[in-house]
């Protein structure tokens, strides 16, 4: 867990093993529906992209929300994603030519990007949403994963930053 997707450095990830990473949209580099990257997530990239950490964006937003904003930032893209299925973790492996094991999904839902994630065999990463929804049925889910945080192990990426 981190909460924010800068505390994830290029140097945590090379520790893990990973080479590539997989980037959630919607409340992970942003807030919903909004076309401009949260602050710090430009020069969160660059630093990846300097350390030679491949990314790509895997959302299950539609390619009208997904395209202008992987585009904005540079990178490539899978819209309609269909997470939590594996398929598209697989397509981001095949796209970066980097094995699902050395891959690190970050997002900020557990029922799509985590669970995907890890089923496919993924690093993962849960960050804080930037915003709380409205909705009720996010709302339902957040409780759900309130649920989910108690019982799973888990541990804070910033903190492990921290003592490295
Ligand atoms: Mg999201």
């Amino acid at each position: 867990m981190a909460d924010r997707v800068y505390r994830i450095t290029p140097q945590l990830l090379q520790s893990w093993g990973v080479k590539g990473l997989v980037l959630d949209i919607d409340n992970t580099l942003t807030t919903h529906d909004n076309p401009v990257p949260d602050q710090g997530v430009t020069a969160w990239l660059e630093q990846n992209r300097q350390a030679g950490i491949q990314m790509i964006v895997l959302s299950n937003n539609s390619p009208e929300r997904v395209k202008p904003f992987a585009e904005i930032l540079g990178l490539d893209f899978i819209a309609d994603g269909a997470k939590p299925l594996k398929k598209g973790y697989r397509r981001c492996s095949e796209a970066m030519n980097i094995p699902c094991e050395q891959l690190c999904m970050v997002g900020d839902q557990i029922f799509t990007d985590i669970l995907g994630g890890n089923n496919a065999g993924c690093k993962t990463v849960l960050v804080q949403p930037i915003q709380k929804e409205k909705m009720a049925f996010f709302r339902f889910k957040r409780a759900m994963e309130r649920l989910v945080l108690r019982i799973c192990p888990k541990k804070r990426a910033d903190s492990i930053l921290h003592l490295s």
